[in-house]
């Protein structure tokens, strides 16, 4: 086997098309490694093709072509190790109201056949913090103990693979952190993981390597840390003492500048490379050309910058 966990190439998706809906290139053509061991997000906007791929994985979505490996088992030929390897937590919640959270793990062990003796769900209740709920209707539990559980229930059969479709979609931050933490514990247990998310903040926190998608292709995919070193752009908002009078990008005489924005009549936001120039040198353009600056305000860019530009970038090409 290849070091990778999940090894995707040339995967196409193509839905029928249906009454009054086209037919929808879902995923034109990817191909990307999913390293063994750490944790992997996969990033784009809404419709970008994230879900189509991971449904893909679970065996949910039938491919239109191309080849998925799952711990070196080809989705195709080899289905059953690949479901085996892979735990999936879906997007939606959705238990029987009426098992408690120890039954909704033992009926799922049953569904993958493992051996009682082999069985875990005590221990995994306990991983999630969901132990002293054992026994309670899981229609009780509260919507964070429901991710959790939903995350036990991923783990019954004991998978190398943990994938996780947008795990802290509309959860509050205090929730959204104690899933960070559980999905980094399962991690340095071992587990590889696997999450889409479009919260850039998620990706940048938990992921040690990032794939963007966008409209069903792929824009990059790279270690995290590279990622956030292209977003070399700082972004200095300046407020002047009186409006504008020439257009924004009239003060972009300078090549070094990248970006100029008018924001209102008197606020400037100027992006510029910060290898390059400082904001000190943008100012002074500023005030060569007669205005007096009353306020400023810098920040660096962050993934989500970077996502625009790579995307922009895309349609450019
Ligand atoms: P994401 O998870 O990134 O939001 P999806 O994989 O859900 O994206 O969707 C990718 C594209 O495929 C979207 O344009 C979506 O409308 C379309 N799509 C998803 N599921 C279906 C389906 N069952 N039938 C037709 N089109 C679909």
């Amino acid at each position: 086997m290849s070091d990778a966990a999940i090894e995707i190439r040339d995967l196409v998706k193509t839905y029928a098309a249906q009454k009054n809906q086209p037919v929808k290139h879902a995923l034109q053509g990817v191909s990307l490694d999913v390293p063994n061991g750490g944790i992997f997000g996969l990033l784009g906007p809404n419709g970008a093709g994230k879900s189509t791929m991971i449904n893909i994985m679970a065996g949910l979505v039938n491919k239109t072509g191309g080849t998925v490996r799952i711990w070196g088992h080809d989705i195709d030929r080899d289905h059953r190790n690949a479901k085996l390897s892979i735990g999936i937590v879906p997007q939606e919640i959705v238990f029987d109201p009426f098992f408690t959270p120890f039954e909704v793990l033992e009926n799922q062990a049953g569904m993958y056949g493992v051996a009682r003796t082999l069985r875990r769900s005590e221990a995994l209740l306990r991983a999630v913090h969901l132990h002293d709920k054992r026994n309670a209707y899981a229609r009780s539990l509260s919507g964070g103990m429901k991710r959790r559980l939903l995350i036990a229930k991923a783990m019954v059969h004991a998978p190398p693979i943990l994938v996780l479709d947008e795990p802290t979609a509309g959860v509050d931050v205090e929730l959204r952190r104690q899933l960070w933490e559980l999905v980094g514990d399962l991690n340095s247990q071992g587990v590889t993981v696997v999450l889409t998310t479009h919260y850039l903040e998620e990706a940048e926190q938990l992921c040690d390597r990032i794939a963007i998608i966008n409209h069903g292709t792929l824009v990059t995919n790279q270690p995290t840390r590279e990622l956030i070193a292209m977003a070399r752009d700082k972004i200095v908002r300046v407020t002047l003492e009186r409006d504008l009078t020439v257009p924004a990008e009239a003060i972009m005489g300078d090549p070094l500048l990248t970006k100029a924005v008018l924001i209102d009549p008197r606020t400037l936001e100027i992006t510029y490379d910060r290898d390059r120039m400082s904001a000190g040198q943008v100012l002074a353009i500023l005030q060569r050309e007669g205005y007096t600056i009353q306020d400023v305000t810098t920040r660096e860019a962050d993934l989500e910058d970077v996502f625009v530009q790579l995307t922009m970038q895309q349609q450019a090409a």
